[in-house]
């Protein structure tokens, strides 16, 4: 379960101030995949990444999976990021390193022992459908299968939450359509938590069963997609 109550978030650069985001509360059930939809610019980057406090939030409060975000020391931070991935519009991934290095990074730094970690990778290169490319690096892939791979790396550590900032935003319909599939599959099967970030109505559709919509970093609407998305 992800709660946001009150989340502002404000920049300070010198003496200038940006709001990013102001009063944001939700509430993502367990097991759900919950979107938040907005134009670029509204504060959807700023709300994900104050999710896994990539960003701190100036005010309010952050709950995953019980969890008090804001109350956690940095070893403790630490340990509960481990619990939460996150897959990006450009797929961050290693260039310098092969997909099944690339995969098994995140269990290298939490100590999994050698052994465990080419199990677990085998598994993960099985279900995002890359046992094949396992050798193959970032650049010999097409964005389809570069998303996958930062698909499998974010659910290596077996997350109960998955933050995805974007990710289909680079790859055209078809292939977006493809991960999104994939993302629902993951959802069914592990009961994994998934709140996302977009600017495309579509995503919504095709994924999200709830949506919050943010315009200059508050949220406007909030509710079941179907209800959100209707004509008026
Ligand atoms: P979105 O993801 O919806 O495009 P962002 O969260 O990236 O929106 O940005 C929301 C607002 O916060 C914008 O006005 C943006 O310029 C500003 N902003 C985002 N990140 C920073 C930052 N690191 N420093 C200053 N302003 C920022
Ligand atoms: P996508 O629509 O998934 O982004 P692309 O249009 O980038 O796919 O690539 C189409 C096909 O070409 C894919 O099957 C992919 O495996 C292959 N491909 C793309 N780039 C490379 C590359 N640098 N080396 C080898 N194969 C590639």
């Amino acid at each position: 379960m992800i709660e946001l109550r009150d989340v502002s978030k404000v920049y300070r650069h010198g003496g200038r101030e940006v709001t990013a985001l102001e009063g944001v509360s939700l509430r993502v059930a367990p097991g759900e995949v919950f979107g938040v939809l907005g134009h670029s610019g509204a504060g959807k980057s700023t709300l994900i990444r104050c999710v896994n406090l990539l960003e701190r939030p100036t005010a309010g409060e952050v709950k995953v999976e019980g969890r008090d975000m804001l109350a956690l020391g940095p070893r403790e931070l630490r340990q509960a990021r481990q619990g939460i991935g996150m897959i990006f519009q450009h797929f961050n991934l290693f260039s310098a390193q092969t997909v099944a290095e690339n995969i098994a990074y995140p269990l290298a730094i939490a100590g999994w022992p050698p052994g465990r970690i080419r199990e677990r990778v085998d598994e993960l290169l099985s279900l995002v459908d890359l046992s094949d490319k396992a050798w193959a690096y970032p650049a010999q892939l097409s964005g389809g299968q570069k998303q996958r791979v930062g698909i499998a790396r974010a659910l290596a550590p077996r997350p109960r939450v998955l933050l995805s900032d974007e990710a289909t935003s680079a790859l055209d319909p078809e292939t977006t359509r493809a991960v999104l599939g994939l993302l629902r599959d993951i959802n069914r099967q592990l009961g994994l938590t998934i709140l996302l970030i977009t600017h495309q109505t579509e995503v919504l559709k095709e994924i999200c069963r709830s949506a919050a919509v943010l315009e200059r970093g508050r949220v406007v609407e909030q509710g079941k997609v179907i209800d959100l998305l209707a004509l008026p």
